[in-house]
């Protein structure tokens, strides 16, 4: 099992929700401390039974919460036509994996806030359930914990640190009245700040002798620190990436036609443009898209005779020339390509490869580099 990779567990409004190995970790610890701990000392006279149902009843349904406040982030992202690619759960709680940045501050803002109001509306649902509901048993217990850790979740996320959602609405406000780049230095600025700061009680617990809370706090710190920096350097590469245009760094390409073989492909495309996939006109007028790697696997005398047509696939994925490099690089990334199609207007005009847009990354960083 690889344990790097996350595990695939239901979809909801069209969102694959993963899971994360170390969820499994911090389900059982947030089981353990309940039904050993919590659950006992507050509501005693209970079956150890009782109590670990209740545990890990609470545990799943603070996931259940956590769930749903990534799930207001990703359904106003995608009402402003911000693809959603998934919703991550793993030790820290939930990450919404939301494909391309807000483009103005006011979705960065409502992407942002809609996390912490969810929560803050689950926190107060809680709330009123537990005022008709007074009597002093375990479900009593259940009913608070999640209201507890609904506004917990609410109030720790609205921090302005980045990447919590705080330090979101901190970056749209500063957005608003400034640029993307200031407000995003700002933001991660505080973010680290206030990441050292979680690694700073990481050490006061250890001087405590609290092991688990040092622990605890100095991952987290280290985890949120490591999260600024890179919105930080994600935000540099799009303000970079966007200023260029697909049409100057294309590779020009003539597509392959129903009536193509094999052979066509590999003796003639292939040699002079050196690419590894090539667009193809069907007799449907429609673009398919092949690759030399599928071509290869059909044996050398059966190329002449092997239309094209059938080692095809469907076109899932171009950019249009006027599309910007950065637009181009989140694409290769989400489909994993090295290679993307530019299209415009049902006509091929080429190919984009990933290494001339690491070409331009390259350089840049070499630049600056020399300019410290
Ligand atoms: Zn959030």
């Amino acid at each position: 099992m690889d344990l790097a990779k996350p595990i695939p567990v239901f979809r909801i409004f069209g969102i694959q929700v993963n899971l994360d190995f170390s969820w499994f970790v911090v389900f059982f610890l947030v089981s353990y401390t309940l039904a050993e701990y919590f659950y006992p000392y507050y509501y005693p006279g209970y079956s150890t039974g009782v109590y670990w149902l209740f545990g890990a009843l609470s545990a799943l349904l603070l996931f259940t919460s956590v769930l749903l406040h990534e799930l207001a982030h990703s359904l106003v992202a995608r009402h402003y036509g911000l693809p959603v690619k998934n919703i991550y759960l793993f030790i820290f709680g939930g990450v919404a994996m939301i494909e391309e940045e807000a483009p103005s501050p006011k979705v960065e803002f409502l992407i942002a806030i809609a996390g912490p109001i969810c929560s803050f509306l689950l926190g107060s649902l809680f709330f009123l359930i537990a005022y008709f509901y007074p009597e002093n048993d375990i479900f009593n217990g259940l009913i608070n914990y999640l209201m507890y850790v609904n506004f917990a979740l609410a109030f720790f996320n609205l921090i302005p640190a980045l990447p919590l959602d705080g330090g979101r609405i901190l970056r749209a406000i500063i957005w608003a009245k400034k640029d993307l780049l200031t407000a995003t230095k700002v933001s991660a600025f505080t973010g680290k700040a206030f990441a050292y700061f979680l690694m700073l009680l990481g050490v006061l617990s250890l001087v405590k002798g609290n092991f688990l809370n040092a622990v605890w706090y100095f991952f987290l710190g280290w985890f949120l620190k490591n999260a600024a920096e890179v919105s930080y350097e994600q935000t540099k590469l799009s303000l970079l990436l966007s200023q260029y245009k697909v049409e100057n760094f294309m590779q020009t390409l003539k597509p392959l036609l129903y009536s193509d073989t094999v052979m066509t492909l590999m003796t003639v495309y292939y040699p002079f443009y050196r690419v590894s996939t090539y667009p193809v006109i069907g007799n449907d007028g429609k673009i398919y898209i092949v690759s030399v790697k599928d071509a290869s696997q059909i044996p050398q005398h059966l190329w002449n005779e092997t239309s094209i047509m059938s080692i095809t696939k469907p076109l899932e994925v171009y950019v249009s020339p006027y599309d910007n490099l950065y637009k181009a690089f989140k694409l290769m990334d989400r489909y994993n390509l090295d290679e993307i199609p530019v299209i415009y207007n049902n006509t091929v005009l080429g190919i984009l490869k990933r290494s001339a847009i690491e070409t331009i990354l390259e350089k840049y960083f070499s630049e600056k580099k020399e300019s410290f």
